[in-house]
C-alpha cells in the first residue's frame, strides 16, 4: 500500500470471549487529524487507553450492528465523555458523531434507561444518526451494505461498510455476515477487507461465513488483501490464511489486537 499518514490499529480482533490477546471487535482508522472507531465491543476502552487515546478524542463511531460483541463498550463510552463534560464545566469541545443501523438512537437511549443513567434527559451533545447508503465526511465517505446475519434463528440489522478515502483507498469491514450480495458489494476492489472469520473451511452457517467463503467471495470482488478477524478461541491452532489462500490469490494476515497498518 502507498505511503501515508492514514493508519488502521486493529483494536480487537476476538468476540465475546475476551481475553488479553483478543478483546472483542473495534477498529480504529486514522485518516487526516480524525479519529474513526468502528465498532465497540468488549475491551474496546481498555484498548483505547493502551494506545493512549481518550474517548473524547474519538470523531466518529461506526456501528455494523447491535450485538454485544460490537457495541457494549459503546454506553461506557458515551458515559465517559458525558461524566467528563459535567465534571470540568461543559470543559469539551467536540463530541463524537455516532453512525449506526436504522435506530441507533433508540438502541442508545434504552440502554441508558435499562443502566438507569437517563445521560440524555438534559444533555443533548452528541450527534447519533442512522446510517445511510452513502455518506460523506471530512476526507472519506461511508458507504453501507445491508449484510445477512442470523444468530439462533433472529436476523440482526446489519451492515459491511466500505471507507473510501481520499477518493481513492477503499477499507472495508465485513462485519458480522454469511454470504449475501451485501459483502460482495462492500469488498468490490478493496485495498484491504477486514473480514469476519468465525468459522473455518466448510463450517458457513445462517450468522457467519468461513474459510473457504471468504475466499471465493475475496476472489469475485477483487479484494487485493485480506485481513481476517473475529475469531472464537476453540479455532486458534486453525490456519485460517491458509484455508482463505486455497481459493484467493492475493495477501492474507491473521488479525492480532493492537496490530497497526499504513494505510
Ligand atoms: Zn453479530
Ligand atoms: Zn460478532
Amino acid at each position: 500500500m502507498k505511503k501515508t499518514s492514514n493508519t488502521l490499529t486493529i483494536l480487537g480482533t476476538g468476540t465475546f470471549f475476551v481475553n488479553k490477546n483478543r478483546t472483542a471487535s473495534s477498529y480504529l482508522l486514522e485518516i487526516k487529524n480524525k479519529k474513526i472507531l468502528i465498532d465497540c465491543g468488549p475491551g474496546t476502552l481498555m484498548r483505547l487507553s493502551e494506545l493512549g487515546i481518550k474517548p473524547e478524542n474519538i470523531d466518529y463511531i461506526f456501528i455494523t450492528h447491535f450485538h454485544a460483541d460490537h457495541t457494549s463498550d459503546l454506553f461506557p463510552l458515551i458515559m465517559n465523555i458525558r461524566l467528563r463534560d459535567f465534571f470540568f464545566k461543559n470543559g469539551l469541545k467536540k463530541f463524537p458523531h455516532i453512525v449506526g443501523p436504522t435506530g441507533i438512537k433508540k438502541f442508545i437511549i434504552s440502554l441508558s434507561l435499562n443502566f438507569q443513567l437517563p445521560l440524555f434527559n438534559s444533555w443533548n451533545k452528541l450527534k447519533i444518526t442512522d446510517v445511510k447508503s452513502s455518506q460523506k465526511f471530512d476526507g472519506f465517505t461511508v458507504e453501507a451494505f445491508k449484510v445477512k446475519h442470523i444468530a439462533f434463528n433472529l436476523a440482526a440489522n446489519a451492515y459491511a461498510f466500505r471507507f473510501i478515502i481520499n477518493g481513492d483507498k477503499v477499507i472495508s469491514f465485513s462485519g458480522d455476515t454469511t454470504t449475501c450480495v451485501g459483502i460482495e458489494k462492500a469488498c468490490r476492489d478493496a485495498d484491504l477487507f477486514v473480514c469476519d472469520t468465525s468459522y473455518p473451511k466448510n463450517n458457513g452457517n445462517s450468522a457467519h461465513i468461513d474459510t473457504t467463503q471468504i475466499g471465493k467471495i475475496a476472489s469475485k470482488s477483487n479484494v487485493k488483501e485480506i485481513l481476517l478477524t473475529h475469531f472464537y478461541p476453540q479455532y486458534e491452532g486453525t490456519d485460517f490464511a491458509k484455508e482463505v489462500k486455497e481459493n484467493y490469490s492475493g495477501k492474507v494476515t491473521k488479525g492480532k489486537d493492537k496490530m497497526k497498518m499504513k494505510i
